[in-house]
């Protein structure tokens, strides 16, 4: 499932299996891009007709399949082990000491913010330098909830997946320590790179794919979905412990090693950067930092 501008209009609908084509579905408010798809395919309903004939994907402007989620992301912190090696080297180490390492038993979730969404090609805009000045990309995986639900155990919790997508879980470092809780470090305006598209959880399984991310061409990101600490079934355990998911919401499911603070010193991003993000199976994103 995709979202799009063509001709002047938004359009959402459907991808071709070789990622060439698109084709525009009849629904209502397609500016809210594949929400109302979701939805649709919580239900068990067909999805609608055809509004228009295929598309080549070159001739569209991508946007995020998600325009605006519905609410806040939920984004986990420090979910594959090497991941969590790196960060005991830097300022996080204190708060990881108080979380435990190889037992943990709850994984770090928070938010960021809805509005921050762009799409998979766009722009992100730096903050002025007053603002924040160790700006960092994480690679990830972003499970879309399909059918909703609360207190969902983890051997339930793959019914409730709709597909998946990549995000670059873009931080403030600065920001996200000096506030001790993250969202707003990670919730800059166009601090969330979504897309090309949903993938359908019957083409891929996100349980074991790969994840990578490049700033500038060179590979700095390489892990395996499967090498994560709470794998995506606990993920919605926890995420849905005395909340209600929705259709749509989506889980970004934390990002590998080899984030810009891990390096040392780290390599903050800077206006010109450009960072990649691929998921196998998934497709990739691609944002020039501005
Ligand atoms: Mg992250």
């Amino acid at each position: 499932m995709a979202s799009w501008r063509w001709g002047g209009t938004h359009h959402a609908g459907t991808v071709s299996p070789c990622g060439r084509e698109v084709t525009p579905l009849a629904v209502p408010q397609p500016e809210r891009g594949a929400l109302r798809l979701i939805q649709l395919l919580a239900r068990g309903e067909p999805l609608p007709r055809a509004a228009g004939p295929r598309l080549p994907i070159s001739a569209v402007e991508l946007c995020s399949p998600l325009p605006r989620p519905l609410r806040s992301l939920l984004c986990v912190g420090r979910n594959y082990r090497a991941h969590a090696a790196e960060l005991a080297g830097t300022v996080f180490r204190e708060s990881l000491r108080a979380v435990g390492s190889a037992d943990d038993t709850w994984p770090i979730v928070f938010t960021k913010f809805a509005d921050c969404v762009v799409g998979p090609f766009d722009a992100v805009k730096m903050p002025a330098r007053q603002v924040s000045v160790q700006i960092d990309y994480e690679s990830e995986l972003a499970v879309v909830v399909g059918r909703g639900g609360i207190d969902i155990p983890r051997s339930r919790a793959m019914d409730h997946v709709c597909g998946y997508t990549v995000v670059n879980d873009v931080s403030a470092r600065d920001v996200q320590v000096r506030h001790q809780q993250w969202d707003l470090g990670k919730s800059f305006d166009t601090f969330c790179p979504m897309g090309p598209w949903i993938t359908t959880a019957d083409e891929v399984d996100g349980r074991d794919t790969r994840v990578r991310g490049w700033v500038n061409g060179e590979l700095r990101q390489d892990g395996r979905t499967r090498d994560m600490i709470f794998g995506i079934p606990a993920l919605i355990e926890n995420c849905s412990r005395g909340i209600t998911l929705h259709p749509g919401d989506v889980i970004a499911t934390g990002t590998p090693a080899g984030v810009g603070m891990g390096f040392t010193p780290p390599r903050w991003l800077k206006a010109g950067d450009v960072v990649k993000v691929e998921i196998d199976g998934l497709g990739f994103i691609e944002n020039r930092f501005a």
